[in-house]
C-alpha cells in the first residue's frame, strides 16, 4: 500500500473519531459549565496538578488554566512550563504530540490528556516507518523535524524545531554546511527555504486547518480594510504567507499584535488565538483570514478539529479518574530527549526562550 494510500486512510479513521466524540459531547448550561470548574479546581489541588493549555483550544479551557495557575502558550513553551513547575500531575489540553512532549521533558510527571483522541493532521500525516524510510534514502543529510510529530519521529531525527527557531535552526545548520530532510509540513518547509535558501528535501504533510486559507477572498478582504496588518503562521500555503506583514509563531504573532501601529489586524491562524490576541490587544479590530469562499469545505472553518475534542467534562473525567495518561517507551524517550534538548539549548542561547518563559 503506498503513503498516499495510508494518510488518508489514518486521517479518515481519526475524523470518523471525532465525529462520535462531537455528538456525544454534552451540551452544558452556563451552570452546568460553573459547577465542572469548581470540580475541576477541587481536583488541581487535591492531585497537585496544573493545567497547561494550548493557545488553540477553547476560551473557557484557556481561562481556567490561567484562573488557576496553569498557563497558555504554544507547545514548546507549554512543555518547557511543565517541565519547570512543581505539581506532580501536568494537564495538557491540546493534541497528542504535546501530551508526549511534556512526558519526554517530564518522565517523572503524570501526563494526563482530556482526550487521547486528539491528533494533528502533521502528525498523522507522518508515520514513522514512512519516515525513516524516507530519511534513509538520504544519509547524508540532517533530519529535521517539526515539533508537531510523533515521539518515533522525534527520536529519529537529528533536530526538532518548532515555528519560532525553524529559520535560526536551518540558518546554523546551512552555516555548518549541512543540508536537510524536512519533515512533515511542507508549507513551513517552503518558508524556511525561501528564507535561507537551504537545501532542503521535503515530506509533504499540511496542516488541515492553515491548508484552507484562499488568497482569491483574502484580498477581497484586505481591500475592505487597506489600514489592516496582516500577521500569518507559517503553517499556511506560500501565496498567504506573501501577503504578509508579518509571519511567526503564535506566540509571536501575539507579539507581533501588540507591537503594531494598525488599528485592524487579519490573522491567519487558528481562531483559538483570538482569546489570547482579544486580552492584549482589545482596542484592535480582529478579523479572522477567510478560508471559505467558493471552494470552502467542511474544514473551512479555522478551528482545529483535534483542539476542539478538549472539554470542561472529559478534561475533568481524566483529572478525576486517572486515565487518558500519556506513557512513552524509555528507550524511545531517551533517542527523542537529544534532538529536543539541543533545540532548547540552542534557542536559550539565541533567546528564542528564556528561563522566564516558564
Ligand atoms: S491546528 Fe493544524 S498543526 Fe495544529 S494541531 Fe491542529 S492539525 Fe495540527
Amino acid at each position: 500500500m503506498s503513503l498516499a494510500e495510508i494518510i488518508p486512510k489514518k486521517l479518515q479513521a481519526n475524523i470518523d473519531n471525532i465525529i462520535d466524540n462531537v455528538v456525544l459531547s454534552p451540551w452544558l448550561t452556563d451552570a452546568e459549565k460553573a459547577d465542572y470548574v469548581l470540580k475541576i479546581k477541587a481536583l488541581l489541588k487535591q492531585k497537585n496538578a496544573v493545567i497547561i493549555a494550548h493557545y488553540y483550544v477553547d476560551d473557557e479551557l484557556q481561562s481556567l488554566a490561567e484562573e488557576t495557575g496553569g498557563y497558555v502558550s504554544d507547545s514548546l513553551d507549554m512543555a518547557n512550563f511543565g517541565a519547570q513547575h512543581s505539581a506532580s500531575t501536568l494537564i495538557i489540553c491540546g493534541v497528542r504530540f504535546m501530551g508526549e512532549t511534556s512526558k519526554i521533558l517530564s518522565p517523572e510527571k503524570t501526563i494526563i490528556m482530556p482526550t487521547l483522541e486528539a491528533e494533528c493532521s502533521l502528525d498523522l500525516g507522518c508515520p514513522i516507518d514512512e519516515f525513516s524510510a524516507f530519511c534513509d534514502q538520504h544519509p547524508d543529510r540532517e533530519v529535521v523535524v517539526y515539533a508537531n510529530t510523533s515521539v518515533d519521529v522525534k527520536a529519529r531525527a537529528d533536530w526538532i524545531v518548532t515555528s519560532s527557531n525553524a529559520v535560526q535552526i536551518i540558518t546554523h545548520l546551512m552555516d555548518e554546511g549541512k543540508k536537510i530532510v524536512w519533515g512533515p509540513d511542507r508549507h513551513l518547509g517552503q518558508y524556511i527555504k525561501n528564507k535561507t535558501n537551504a537545501d532542503m528535501i521535503m515530506w509533504q504533510g499540511n496542516c488541515v486547518v492553515h491548508d484552507e486559507f484562499k488568497l482569491y477572498e483574502l484580498e477581497q478582504l484586505m481591500e475592505k480594510h487597506p489600514g489592516a496588518e496582516l500577521l500569518v503562521h507559517p503553517e499556511s500555503p506560500e501565496a498567504i504567507i506573501a501577503k504578509a506583514d508579518f509571519v511567526g509563531s503564535t506566540k509571536q504573532i501575539i507579539a507581533a499584535g501588540k507591537k503594531s501601529k494598525a488599528n485592524t489586524l487579519i490573522i491567519a491562524t487558528d481562531h483559538g488565538l483570538f482569546y489570547k490576541m482579544s486580552q492584549v490587544v482589545p482596542d484592535k479590530m480582529l478579523i479572522p483570514a477567510p478560508t471559505g469562499g467558493k471552494s470552502a469545505t467542511c474544514k473551512s472553518c479555522a478551528h482545529c478539529p483535534w483542539m476542539a475534542m478538549n472539554t470542561l467534562v472529559n478534561l475533568y473525567e481524566a483529572l478525576r479518574d486517572n486515565t487518558n495518561t500519556i506513557e512513552v517507551d524509555e528507550s524511545v524517550r531517551q533517542e527523542a530527549l537529544i534532538p529536543l534538548n539541543r533545540m532548547i539549548d540552542f534557542s536559550m542561547q539565541q533567546g528564542i526562550l528564556t528561563a522566564g518563559d516558564a
